[in-house]
């Protein structure tokens, strides 16, 4: 998930600062959803959407006295919907001040889910360029980078009688690489030097008029990704492999982060 910008799109500020937990943007329109749900359009947030194997962020839009506070984000055709409710503060049974079209509004999100979903989404591709220093040349696939039992997917299979010693080296070598450390570029390319910087070709699902948001750890080949990353590897803290499975044809690697 690397799209280019497009009209009428949200601009997604994560993608130029990865850091920023505060920011400020202005609102383009207000929706109601089926069941009462509320959900907010900007034109620009910090808050990133469910995608990628990525969790959406949660957090608070806020302005004059009027709380939304947003419990899920997703992205539909460039758009990202900021689902919640308004915060009825005041309790008095009165309507609780609500946002208006237009209206500058303060973006905060809960930092602490944030760096924790950074974490694990770093993990998850730390894990590929491990997997490979292995010489399991498997193509990754799916990765999932939910707290609640991340894992990454790859074309291919381990033999049954390695997975025990694959699963100890791979966690070895990823704590040793977390040890060392390695600066994390997240950065938008042209088409052709983001191919380089990905080991001279991209996955054919990115479209070559495109300019692709690359993440690239230390020295090692980078990949497209649209997600949020630490800032140093070295960030990640203690990974643990939790588990290697293999099934129809499909290798998958269970892991966690703890601090
Ligand atoms: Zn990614």
């Amino acid at each position: 998930m690397a799209a280019a910008a497009k009209a009428g799109s949200t601009r997604l500020a994560y993608f130029d600062d990865m850091g920023a937990i505060r920011s400020t943007a202005t609102v383009i329109s207000l929706h109601q959803e089926e069941g009462g749900r509320r959900a907010v359009v900007l034109d620009a947030t910090i808050f990133h959407p469910q995608g990628g194997g990525q969790p959406a962020d949660t957090g608070l839009i806020s302005s004059a006295g009027a709380r939304f506070l947003v419990d899920d984000a997703r992205a539909k055709d460039g758009v990202v919907f900021h689902y919640g409710r308004f915060e009825d503060a005041a309790g008095d049974g009165r309507t609780p001040p609500e946002l208006k079209e237009g209206q500058g509004v303060t973006l905060e999100i809960n930092a602490e889910r944030r760096s924790l979903n950074s974490r694990l989404h770093s993990a998850g591709h730390l894990l590929d360029s491990c997997m490979t220093n292995l010489g399991l040349n498997l193509e990754p696939g799916k990765g999932y980078h939910f707290p609640d039992g991340p894992s990454v997917e790859y074309k291919g299979v381990i033999p049954a009688d390695q997975l025990q010693d694959k699963k100890t080296q791979l966690e070895k070598q990823a704590n040793e690489l977390i040890s060392k450390g390695a600066k994390v570029l997240v950065s938008v390319f042209p088409y052709d030097e983001a191919a380089k910087l990905c080991g001279g070709a991209l996955p054919s699902y990115i479209s070559q008029d495109s300019t692709p948001r690359i993440v690239k750890f230390g020295d090692y080949p980078g990949c497209p990704c649209g997600g949020t990353h630490v800032a140093d590897v070295a960030d990640i803290g203690n990974l643990k492999v939790t588990g290697i499975r293999v099934k129809k044809g499909v290798t998958k690697v269970s892991y966690s982060v703890s601090p």
